[in-house]
């Protein structure tokens, strides 16, 4: 059927039983409201105009197809696809009865005939036909069961990344920012319950000179080979984070000095056991590592306890490197 650029609804001979608004209501009733209601013809690609003189306008989709873009999806990540309204269905009602202007960007993804029904002419059919209020009450719901799953998607997404932003990439344990995120909130909790805990601050030995030997990459090598002996070393309820360069911290809550010494004795046996090897499968010296262990004192906060570990970890060094110190 082809159309003048703008003819009225009766003139159109579309049909009203087609259209998902008007299901199982009284068309003649209807019929007669809409019959001035304009439709209007675009082409391909044409944006819908919300003017916003006119106030806002429902749009029933008669024949070809609508695409509605959120103006904000292009910001966000995932989920930008464009919704399609196909004949029949309508675009536009949330602004009909909220009088807020869209956000939306509405265009025809093909020729178009669409029906334009003014804001007051929707009031009137909403006054005059339970049938199409019931209808709009339906496709509310539809609306809003979207919009929430859409917002749950958006939230899953978010809650995806930032997990992602607080993992180490090289290593896979949590990162600094995940420390700075946790450890303060740890410290606290400790103090409230009155419940030990321990931190052990743990440093690669000689780690330049394994790199200058054998390359950087064997060195990232023995940096993974190191973080997995201690995660396993490790009970689930512990945690491993990447301080920053071959420097790792191990938080054990709820151990005492003595539980966390024995911690770190262990942890160290496995750095020492675990086998690196290079790129090509070749077999390389063993890695070892110091350990500063420090128990959370009363009033302290989370810098303190890490510069306390630090300390200890200082001692290890001088005292000869490969050893617990606290
Ligand atoms: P010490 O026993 O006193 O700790 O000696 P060290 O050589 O380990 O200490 P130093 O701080 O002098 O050097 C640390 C080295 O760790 C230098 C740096 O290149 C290396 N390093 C830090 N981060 C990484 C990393 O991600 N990958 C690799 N391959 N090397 C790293
Ligand atoms: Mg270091
Ligand atoms: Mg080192």
């Amino acid at each position: 059927m082809t159309l003048e650029p703008h003819t009225t609804f009766e003139a159109s001979g579309y049909a009203l039983s087609d259209i998902q608004l008007f299901q199982g209501t009284s068309h003649q009733q209807i019929a007669a409201l809409l019959a001035d209601c304009p439709v209007i013809h675009l082409q391909a690609g044409q944006p819908v105009q919300e003017s916003r003189e006119k106030g806002a306008r429902l749009y029933i989709v008669l024949s070809g197809a609508l695409s509605l873009t959120h103006m904000d999806a292009h910001a966000a990540s995932g989920d930008a696809a464009a919704t399609r309204i196909l004949p029949g269905e309508c675009v536009g009602e949330l602004s009909v009865l909220d009088g807020e202007a869209s956000s939306d960007h509405i265009s025809t993804l093909m020729d178009s005939d669409l029906l334009v029904i003014p804001a007051d002419t929707l009031w009137k059919l909403v006054d005059e036909s339970n049938g199409v209020a019931r209808n709009l009450l339906r496709l509310l719901s539809f609306r809003i069961r979207a919009a929430n799953a859409q917002l749950r998607r958006r939230q899953k997404v978010g809650e995806f990344y930032r997990q992602l932003s607080m993992v180490d990439g090289l290593t896979g344990l949590h990162n600094r920012a995940w420390l700075n995120d946790n450890l303060p909130a740890m410290v606290e909790n400790a103090h409230v319950v009155n419940s030990p805990l321990s931190l052990i601050m743990i440093d690669i030995d000689h780690f330049k000179q394994f790199n200058d030997e054998h390359g950087h990459v064997s060195g990232d090598h023995a940096l993974q080979v190191a973080a997995k002996a201690i995660r396993s070393g490790l009970r689930p309820t512990d945690f491993a984070a990447r301080f920053g360069g071959e420097e790792l911290i191990v938080i054990l809550p709820a151990a005492n000095q003595k539980s966390a010494l024995l911690v770190a004795q262990r942890l160290r046996d496995s750095v020492r056991q675990a086998a690196v090897f290079s790129e090509l499968r070749k077999p390389l010296p063993h890695i070892t590592a110091s350990f500063g262990v420090a128990m959370l004192e009363p009033g302290q906060n989370a810098e303190a306890l890490i510069s306390s570990a630090d300390a200890a970890l200082y001692r290890a060094k001088e005292d000869g490197r490969d050893r617990v110190a606290m």
